[in-house]
């Protein structure tokens, strides 16, 4: 097929007019001027008019077992209240449902990848036949005693298992957060190799529960009754924590890194490992400032995320791009849509996928702009900008007019 459109930005520095991409199977066979295009046969074209095709957005954290669940929960100002909420809202009944309908959403705002965390070990049997490229984390959860004892089990179980086989699915893990899971877990799934996704600095609470061993979580675990009473904190920042366990090198991502050292963004810039910001989750939980701009200036990739729709108001990453390039106005245009695109392919570790080129996956989104006159990367920011194509691995998974 080729999609043809008033402009090509086959990445963020780069615009064609009246560009269009010819596909082949799964791959980008050519980009460029529509005249000029090369492909072999008779490829059936599309043409998208007065928009842009732009490689497809990749959602880099996200919870969509939690997609239809998210209604039931409260906003309330103390993380840890929030969490309780969660804990238990993952029924069997809910979470096939819940999965299906976050990847319709994700796939009609724009998103072509996920990096979904897995609540239940269920999520990779469902998201298998499902149309969208995922890095699919298996949570691990235990902190101390039988809770601890059951997570380990959970993951000696996962790793055992035949892996789930699908050519736009990555099986990888994710050991939940410090206060959730320990030492010896965070080892264990460094030493499987696979990527790992860890939720860290999210809160001040975690910061105090680590450096301390006091404070709301240890209230928290109590309230499930799992005890903290022989565990020794490691009187360490988030990230030191991290470090010493051996979790930052090319292979994780950090969820959140809210609240960072000076020394903390050090260690990051030095490790390889990726961040996955989630602007409007971090809004909702009225958190300070993120240090994202920091981070790009020492180099530390930099992905975004929806995080569940318990704490956002959709899985769309169109929105997400529009409300970062309100919010953080001191970021370039183009370094935002990196961010989104690139950054996040990057950050799950997925090659060939996040830029428009020969002989990469053919995961493209058309986006309807307002043709103002202005850049074209500043119309894909405008409040009126609209995802009306998605295109993963050369399959139209979504149109504005109807879905296929
Ligand atoms: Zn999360």
């Amino acid at each position: 097929m080729i999609l043809r459109a008033k402009y090509v930005m086959p990445n963020s520095y780069t615009i064609i007019e009246n560009g269009a991409v010819a596909i082949q199977g799964s791959e980008i066979v050519d980009v460029g001027p529509y005249p000029t295009i090369q492909h072999s046969g008779t490829l059936p074209i599309h043409d998208l008019g007065e928009a842009i095709l732009t490689p497809g957005l990749v959602n880099a954290h996200t919870h969509l077992d939690l997609t239809s669940s998210a209604d039931s929960v409260q906003r309330v100002p103390k993380f840890t209240d929030w969490v309780f909420q969660i804990v238990g809202k993952r029924n069997p009944s809910t979470i096939e449902p819940s999965i299906r309908e976050g990847v319709q959403q994700s796939l009609a705002g724009g998103v072509t990848a996920v990096g979904d965390i897995d609540g239940t070990g269920g999520s990779a049997q469902i998201l298998r036949d499902t149309p969208i490229r995922k890095v699919v984390f298996c949570e691990v959860l235990g902190f101390s005693g039988e809770h601890a004892t059951t997570g380990l089990a959970r993951l000696t179980a996962y790793l055992d298992a035949a892996p789930v086989l699908d050519s736009l699915l990555t099986p990888a893990l994710s050991p939940h957060a410090p206060y959730s899971t320990s030492a010896d877990i965070y080892r264990q799934c460094v030493a499987s190799g696979l990527s790992v996704c860890t939720h860290i600095a999210e809160t001040k609470e975690e910061l105090e529960f680590l450096s301390s061993g006091t404070g709301a979580f240890v209230d928290y675990l109590e309230a499930f009754g799992i005890s903290t009473a022989g565990w020794r904190p490691p009187q360490a920042t988030p990230m030191q924590y991290m470090e010493t366990l051996g979790v930052l090198d090319k292979k994780s991502l950090l969820a959140h890194c809210n609240y960072l050292t000076d020394a903390d963004v050090t260690i990051l810039a030095e490790s390889g490992a990726s961040v996955v910001f989630c602007p409007r989750s971090h809004h909702y939980f009225y958190h300070t400032d993120h240090p994202v701009l920091q981070l790009i200036e020492r180099g530390i990739n930099v992905a975004i995320g929806t995080d569940s729709l318990a704490s956002n108001w959709s899985l769309s990453l169109l929105d997400e791009l529009k409300f970062l390039g309100r919010t953080q106005p001191r970021i370039h245009p183009e370094t935002l849509f990196d961010m989104v695109t690139y950054n996040g392919a990057k950050a799950l570790g997925l090659e060939r996928v996040g830029r428009l080129e020969r002989g990469w996956q053919a995961d493209i989104i058309a986006v309807k702009i307002p043709n103002d006159g202005r850049p074209a990367i500043e119309q894909i920011l405008d409040s009126a900008s609209e995802n009306l194509l998605t295109v993963v691995g050369g399959k139209i998974c979504y149109s504005s007019n109807h879905q296929e």
